[in-house]
């Protein structure tokens, strides 16, 4: 898979455009699984808790990644215009349909203004990372892994009862990101119940590219020789340009 470049623009704006291709590409493994796509509505959220709610295993109505089902979580970053919309694409079944474990997967697009300078994308990426995994829909416990970038859901058999959905699940999503200063639209695309094979390496890859961005954010020193992102920044066109412009270095 080629990567874009981060492009900069006129002002010295930071547009994003690294994650593209993998947003690009996920689409794709969407549209072709027939998503479902609803238009995001504020007073459709489901109700959160304050922190993450225990759902015992007897009380579970089934689990989203469970059972050793396939199981991916990521999130992107572009600018691009044409996310102009938040959206709720479902491909696959609703909650009310699932009748025992199934594959899950969740990703996040987020559109956000044009990074003015390094520290303002540095604090957004951050704001969007934390809210990753700060958002807490009642009945609906998220169990998620930071090695293997999976994402379990245990679902409550209560929620379900009380009309629990993904169109609700990932409203409450959407209006987190929202809040996050510089984030302008936001797509979350569920897989539920789907071949996941093409999309678990792009969870690995978009951990990766964060991470030497928010590396190079936070303007940590440009030793490549001994640095540990050397892989990516080899791989992801723009990414040692940003790093070491105006530092005059050989790269
Ligand atoms: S440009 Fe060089 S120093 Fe900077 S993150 Fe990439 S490999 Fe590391």
């Amino acid at each position: 898979m080629c990567y874009r470049p981060i492009r900069f623009h006129a002002k010295g704006q930071i547009v994003m455009k690294i994650y593209d291709s993998i947003i690009d590409q996920t689409i794709g493994a969407a549209k072709a699984a027939g998503a479902n796509v609803t238009r995001y509505n504020p007073s459709l959220c489901w109700p959160e808790t304050d922190r993450s709610e225990l759902v015992m295993q007897r009380d579970a109505a089934f689990e989203l990644g469970g059972s050793g089902k396939a199981s991916v979580n990521y999130t992107c970053v572009t600018t691009e215009d044409s996310f102009d919309q938040d959206e709720i694409w479902i491909s696959g079944t609703e909650l009310k349909e699932i009748k025992g474990d199934v594959s899950f997967g969740r990703v996040v697009i987020l559109k956000t203004d044009e990074f003015e300078n390094d520290e303002t994308a540095f604090a957004a990426i951050r704001d969007m990372e934390f809210t990753r995994y700060h958002v807490f829909p009642k009945g609906y416990m998220v169990r998620v892994s930071s090695t293997s970038f999976e994402e379990r859901v245990r679902v409550s058999k209560e929620a379900v009862k009380e009309g629990i959905s993904l169109s609700k699940v990932g409203a409450s999503y959407i209006k987190r990101y929202k809040a996050v200063p510089g984030v302008k639209n936001v797509r979350i695309i569920f897989f539920v119940d789907q071949n996941l094979d093409a999309l678990v390496p792009n969870a690995k890859k978009v951990d990766e590219i964060t991470k030497a961005l928010t590396h190079i954010l936070d303007g940590l020193p440009t030793d490549c020789g001994h640095c540990s992102m050397k892989k990516v920044c080899d791989e992801v066109e723009g990414m040692k340009e940003m790093h070491l412009r105006d530092r005059g270095r050989k790269m």
